[in-house]
């Protein structure tokens, strides 16, 4: 699985962290980012609940 977060669309609204804490977390502005070492999505089947839970669809996972 890989990741990616347009940091351009991201409004803060921190939905990803909560959902999956163990892969999302945020900067120091708000904004939404990998956990390091987190950027395949530590096989978390709450990777895409948190990908359909952001309100502005600025995460997008692939498989690998
Ligand atoms: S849920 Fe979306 S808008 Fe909110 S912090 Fe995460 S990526 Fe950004």
């Amino acid at each position: 699985m890989r990741i990616s977060i347009d940091q351009g669309v991201c409004i803060g609204a921190g939905q990803c962290a909560l959902t999956a804490p163990d892969v999302f977390t945020q900067d120091d502005d708000g904004f939404s980012e990998l956990l390091p070492g987190r950027e395949d999505g530590n096989g978390s089947p709450l990777v895409r609940e948190a990908a359909r839970a952001c309100p502005v669809a600025a995460i997008s996972v692939e498989d690998a």
